[in-house]
């Protein structure tokens, strides 16, 4: 027990961690280059922020949020999503009186307590970007088009855009009776869920698991075929745009999304290498969500990017993280007097920007040159009272095994110098 992680969780150990910085790196440098600025917001938030932002016929709400109590009785929930908490900053801090639009983006820990498996934990860790204040389909294909470039740019290639409209307030409510009419002859066959997302939110039935459910709304009415004149139109656009910007899409009428919050745009990358949790990035529209929360009538739309299933989906299509480089020099020390000498090189060097090392375990000069090897040092220098007295040190290249004196005065400009050469 106190030595295992809870459930659905895991550690990121540091052979593994690079890749993180790496996705991290590339992440901001995008989302700089297309003018997001980043946001951060607690770990937990007000409990009420997330059933009503994310709705309570979603899963989300329903059964998977970590929520408790703290010693005031308030009742907190470790973040399940990105989209609430930056919208709840955005009206408490009220940048809606700022030049609109809001451009967020974000890298965050959510919590949701599902059932693991590859591609779902319970803590996973997500990129998001919002924008804020524009009902310009032109900011719906920014945000697909930042998460197209980043997925082409790590490499990815077998990642699909499938795109929907799952239309607005009024136009889902006709739909929803048409998807309802469709289901009551099989209303029986359903799931447990599934009936009582019948009459509260028909459409989570389209997005549920089950194979039975599946099938059984084979064949049920699409919500493009009930969209109005305003959400076609978006929906148009949106595609138009898309094309202008050399996006790649394929329409797809049974994308729902797991969020109540969203309004015409829904969208997904999904990949067909990582098994049955393929979507790597999921977003949408979202006009009402806003003003839901206390703040003023103001539209947005953004996604979330698993990054767990980034690295899955990386991992798959055989493309590789470069990895960090190693210690540039290793300083093995003998003697008092080749420690004093060692320690100040060791200041020195680090002082001017190379990753240098010494045995902090006082290994003999073997045990030092084996360690020396196994952090695969580029070269390692040897400081004993012999070296001292000759003032001339010895600096090997372990690559070569290629051995040279270099006067003990020049030393570390010595050594500065060879590692900046390669
Ligand atoms: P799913 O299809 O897995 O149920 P979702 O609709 O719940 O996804 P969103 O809430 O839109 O997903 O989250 C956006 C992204 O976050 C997903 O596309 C996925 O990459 C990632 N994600 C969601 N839930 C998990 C989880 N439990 N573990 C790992 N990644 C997750
Ligand atoms: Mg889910």
């Amino acid at each position: 027990m106190l030595t295992n992680a809870p459930k659905g969780t895991k550690d990121i150990l540091p052979n593994q961690v690079y890749k993180w910085h790496f996705l991290e790196k590339a992440f901001r440098d995008i989302c700089t280059r297309y003018g997001f600025r980043e946001i951060r917001t607690p770990i937990f938030e007000h409990t009420e922020l997330f059933t009503r932002g994310v709705g309570d016929t979603t899963d989300i709400v329903e059964k998977q949020m970590y929520t408790f109590e703290d010693f005031a009785k308030r009742s907190l929930t470790l973040k399940p999503e990105g989209t609430s908490p930056a919208v709840r900053s955005f009206v408490e801090h009220k940048q809606y009186a700022e030049v609109q639009p809001t451009k967020y983006y974000y890298d965050i820990p959510c919590f949701r307590y599902e059932k693991p498996q590859s591609g779902r934990l319970r803590e996973f860790h997500q990129f998001g970007i919002e924008i804020f204040g524009t009902s310009n389909m032109m900011a719906d294909a920014e945000v697909i088009c930042l998460a197209d470039d980043f997925l082409r740019n790590l490499g990815i290639e077998d990642v699909e855009l499938r795109i929907n409209s799952i239309g607005c307030p009024s136009c889902r409510d006709i739909y929803r009776q048409a998807l309802r009419d469709f289901l009551k002859p099989k209303y029986d066959d359903l799931c447990d869920t599934c009936k009582s997302r019948y009459e509260r939110n028909p459409m989570r039935i389209l997005d549920c698991k089950s194979e039975i459910c599946q099938s059984l709304v084979q064949g049920a009415p699409v919500m493009l075929d009930y969209l109005d004149e305003e959400c076609q139109v978006a929906f148009d656009e949106l595609k138009a745009n898309l094309e202008a910007m050399d996006v790649e899409y394929t329409v797809d009428p049974g994308i729902v999304r797991g969020l109540d919050y969203y309004t015409k745009t829904a969208f997904e990358f999904v990949s067909n290498k990582i098994g049955a949790q393929g979507t790597v990035c999921g977003g949408g529209r979202y006009d009402n969500l806003i003003e839901e929360l206390g703040g003023p009538p103001i539209p947005g739309v953004g996604f979330g990017l698993g990054i767990e299933r980034l690295l899955l989906t990386l991992e798959a299509n055989g493309v590789a993280i470069p990895e960090p480089e190693g210690v540039e020099v290793f300083i093995a020390i003998l003697g008092d007097n080749g420690k004093k000498f060692g320690l100040s090189l060791l200041r020195q060097l680090r002082r001017e920007g190379l990753r240098a090392e010494v045995d902090l375990l006082a290994r003999n000069f073997k045990g030092q040159f084996k360690y020396s090897d196994r952090l695969n040092a580029r070269y390692t220098v040897m400081i004993g009272d012999n070296e001292l007295e000759e003032g001339q040190i010895t600096i090997k290249d372990m690559a070569t095994s290629e051995q040279r004196r270099v006067d003990i005065r020049t030393i570390a400009e010595e050594l500065v110098q060879l590692c900046k050469e390669r």
